[in-house]
C-alpha cells in the first residue's frame, strides 16, 4: 500500500555535477569511453516481452549521423502483434508489480541512478555516436537522466507517506495514492537517454508496469538504460522493452485496451495522434486513457530595447543552436525591439559565425550534425522557404562533411505570422522577428499556437513583471537563455500544442502515474 512506512532516508535532492571536459582527466575518460563504445559499434540487440529475448525476422538500422555509414546498433522490428503482447503481459503482471512495497521499488530506482553514475561516460560516448551530440550536450542529457531518476525516487518517497486532509469527527480518514496500471512510453530521440528514463523510471516507481518503445532514432541508448534497470532490480516483465516503427508498434499500444496510460514526448502531429486514439474507448477497456503528452514548441526570445545587448546575443545563439537546435526548448525565434534591433542583429550573426559545426566526437565542434537524412532534407527545406520570407543573414544551407551537417542559419526582417516564424522546424534555423515596442514583442511571442519555452532580456523591472503574467509559456526564463532545464528547480512542460504541461522534473510530475484513493472509517 502506497502508505507504507518508509524507511529509506535520502538527502535531499541535488542535480548531478556536469563534468568539466577542460580537465585532463575527464578529456582522458570519455575518450577512453569512445572507443569502447565504439569497439561495440554494430552488435545485434533483441526485444524483451513478457520476459523473454525476442527477435525478429525483418531488422532495423540505428545509425550514427556523424558518420551516416556506421551502424551503431542492429534492432528488432516489432508487429503490432508483438506490442499487443507486450502490453497484455504488462497487464497481467501489475498485479505483482503494484505489491511490491515502494521502498523496494523506490530502491531499485537509486540503484539505477548509481549504475548510470558508474557508467556515466560510456553513456554520453553512446548519446554522441547515436544521436550526434557534443561531449557537453551527451553529459547534460546524462546528468539528467541521474537527476531523474534521484528526484522521481524521493518524490515516491513523498507520496507514499502520510497525505493531509482535514480531520472528520467520528472518522478516521486518508488518502492513498495507488497506481494506474501498465502504460505505453513512447519517448523522441532528442534526449535519448533522459526523457526515455524519466518516464519509464516516473512509471515504474509509482507501481506501474511498463512497455516502452523507444524513438527508431535512438534504439541502442534506450536499450542500454532497459539493461541498467534491469541490472538494478527491475523485473522484466514490468519493463518491457519493444523497438520498431511508430505508426505500427506505437499505434498498437496507444490502441490495446489494456493500456491504462500513454506517456508520449515528441512531435505536436503525432501527440495529437496518440490523443485521439487514446480517447477512444477501445471494445472491452474499462477506463479513460490518461494521455500525457508533451510537444513542440516555437520558443521565442524577446529583446527589449532596456536590454543587455550582449548578453541576449549569447543567450540566443547557445539557445538556437546547441545541440543544433533540436532541443524543444530551443530559440527559433528573436523578438527584438526596433530600438536595438540593428545592433542586435550584426552582433548576432557576427556570433553565429563563430559556431563551429562537425562530426559530434570531435569536442573542438560546437554543433554536430542533424539527427537523420529526413531531418536535415526537412529543415532545408523550411530554409528555403526562409529565404523567400526574409533576409538570410547566416548560414543558409547544409555544412561540410559526410554527415547531416547543417549551418547555424539566421533570417531576419521575418514577419510574425511566416511559416519559418510559426511552425517548429527542429534544427539550427532561427528567424529574427522586428518589434514596435514590449508589448508588441509580446503579442508576437504569444502569436504561436505553442507555447513552451520564453525568455526576456530586459533591465526593466514592470517589463519582466508584464512577462511574468502575460508571456504564456510553461517555463519563462528572465534574462537568461530559454534552454537547459533543470531537474528540480525548473519544472518542465508547456502550454497550448506544446503538451499538457505535465511539469517533469517537478513535484507534481509523480501525479500523472497515480490515482488517489481516500479511504473513510467510521470509529
Ligand atoms: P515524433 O513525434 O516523430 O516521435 C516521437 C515518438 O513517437 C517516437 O518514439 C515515434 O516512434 C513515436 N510515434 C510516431 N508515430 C506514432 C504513432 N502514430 N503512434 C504512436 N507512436 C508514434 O518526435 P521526434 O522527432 O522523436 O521528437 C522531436 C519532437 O519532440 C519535437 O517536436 C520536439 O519539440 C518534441 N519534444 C518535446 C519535448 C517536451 O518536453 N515538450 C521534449 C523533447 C522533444
Amino acid at each position: 500500500m502506497a502508505t507504507a512506512e518508509t524507511k529509506l532516508q535520502k538527502p535531499e535532492f541535488v542535480n548531478e555535477p556536469f563534468v568539466d571536459f577542460a580537465k585532463p582527466e575527464n578529456r582522458a575518460a570519455m575518450e577512453a569511453a569512445m572507443k569502447k563504445v565504439a569497439s561495440e559499434f554494430g552488435r545485434e540487440y533483441p526485444m524483451y516481452i513478457a520476459g523473454q529475448e525476442v527477435k525478429t525476422a525483418e531488422k532495423m538500422q540505428s545509425t550514427n549521423p556523424s558518420h551516416p555509414s556506421q551502424v551503431i546498433g542492429v534492432v528488432q522490428k516489432a508487429s503490432a502483434e508483438q506490442a499487443k503482447q507486450a502490453i497484455e503481459s504488462a497487464h497481467e503482471y501489475f498485479e505483482t508489480w503494484k505489491r511490491v512495497p515502494v521502498e523496494q521499488r523506490v530502491d531499485i530506482i537509486f540503484r539505477a541512478a548509481s549504475i548510470v553514475r558508474q557508467q556515466k561516460f560510456e553513456l554520453s560516448a553512446l548519446i554522441c555516436y547515436e544521436v550526434g551530440k557534443s561531449w557537453i550536450e551527451a553529459d547534460a542529457d546524462t546528468a539528467e537522466t541521474i537527476d531523474f531518476l534521484e528526484f522521481y525516487g524521493r518524490e515516491m518517497l513523498r507520496m507514499a507517506g502520510p497525505q493531509p486532509l482535514t480531520p472528520m469527527k467520528g472518522e478516521k480518514n486518508f488518502l492513498v495514492y495507488i497506481p494506474l496500471g501498465a502504460g505505453a512510453v513512447i519517448p523522441p530521440w532528442n534526449f535519448p537517454a533522459a526523457i526515455a528514463t524519466g518516464m519509464t523510471a516516473a512509471a515504474l516507481v509509482t507501481g506501474n508496469t511498463v512497455v516502452l518503445k523507444p524513438s527508431e532514432e535512438s534504439p541502442v541508448i534506450a536499450r542500454k538504460m532497459v539493461g541498467i534497470l534491469y541490472e538494478a532490480g527491475i523485473p522484466k516483465q514490468a519493463l518491457q522493452f519493444i523497438t520498431g516503427v511508430g505508426e505500427v508498434a506505437g499505434d498498437a499500444l496507444v490502441k490495446h485496451p489494456k493500456t491504462r496510460f500513454i506517456a508520449f514526448t515528441g512531435s505536436k502531429d503525432v501527440g495529437l495522434l496518440i490523443s485521439e486514439a487514446a480517447g477512444k474507448r477501445q471494445p472491452g477497456q474499462l477506463w479513460i486513457k490518461r494521455a500525457v503528452l508533451e510537444m513542440g514548441g516555437k520558443d521565442a526570445t524577446i529583446v527589449d530595447e532596456e536590454a543587455d545587448v550582449d548578453a541576449a546575443v549569447e543567450g540566443v545563439a547557445l539557445a538556437a543552436f546547441g545541440y543544433s537546435g533540436q532541443k524543444c526548448s530551443a530559440c527559433s525565434r528573436a523578438i527584438v525591439s526596433e530600438k536595438v534591433y540593428d545592433s542586435f542583429v550584426q552582433k548576432l550573426v557576427e556570433r553565429t559565425n563563430k559556431v563551429t559545426v562537425g562530426p559530434a566526437e570531435d569536442p573542438s565542434n560546437y554543433m554536430g550534425p542533424v539527427v537523420s537524412e529526413g531531418a536535415l532534407d526537412g529543415i532545408l527545406k523550411y530554409i528555403e522557404v526562409g529565404k523567400k520570407e526574409g533576409k538570410l543573414l547566416a548560414g543558409g544551407g547544409r555544412a561540410p562533411g559526410e554527415g547531416y551537417f547543417v549551418q547555424p542559419t539566421v533570417i531576419a526582417d521575418v514577419e510574425p505570422t511566416a511559416r519559418v516564424a510559426q511552425e517548429e522546424i527542429f534544427g539550427p534555423v532561427l528567424t529574427v522577428i522586428k518589434a514596435r515596442d514590449f508589448d508588441h514583442a509580446l503579442e508576437i511571442a504569444n502569436g504561436t499556437e505553442f507555447g513552451l519555452t520564453g525568455a526576456v532580456y530586459s533591465k526593466n523591472k514592470a517589463k519582466l513583471e508584464k512577462a511574468q503574467e502575460s508571456f504564456h509559456v510553461g517555463n519563462l526564463y528572465l534574462n537568461r537563455k530559454c534552454t537547459g532545464a533543470m531537474v528540480g528547480a525548473h519544472p518542465f512542460g508547456g502550454f497550448n500544442m506544446s503538451g499538457t504541461d505535465s511539469k517533469t522534473g517537478g513535484k507534481d510530475y509523480l501525479h500523472h502515474f497515480l490515482q488517489a484513493k481516500s479511504i473513510a472509517e467510521k470509529v
